[in-house]
């Protein structure tokens, strides 16, 4: 399904459950569609939780 079928089937709203990389990228993939998109996050807050993704140089070459 592309971003046309999503349009005409009134799919221009999405609700994303989640504030980790997987959903903020989401989000962030749907805002730039042009999308609205509420981004549910049962944390208080954003911190950090002891995890983290390592990016290391060679991914930028
Ligand atoms: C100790 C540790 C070290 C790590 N080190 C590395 C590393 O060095 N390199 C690497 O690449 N990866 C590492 N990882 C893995 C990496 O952190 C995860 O793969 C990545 O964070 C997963 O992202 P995600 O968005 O899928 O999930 P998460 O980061 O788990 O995000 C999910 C989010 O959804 C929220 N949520 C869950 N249920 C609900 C709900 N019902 N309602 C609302 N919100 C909800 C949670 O609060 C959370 O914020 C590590 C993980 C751990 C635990």
């Amino acid at each position: 399904m592309d971003g046309a079928d999503m349009d005409r089937a009134g799919m221009d709203r999405a609700i994303v459950v989640g504030g980790g990389i997987a959903g903020l990228a989401l989000s962030l993939a749907l805002l730039r569609q042009g999308r609205q998109v509420l981004l549910c996050e049962q944390a208080a807050a954003f911190a950090p939780l002891r995890a983290g993704i390592t990016l290391s140089p060679a991914i930028f070459a």
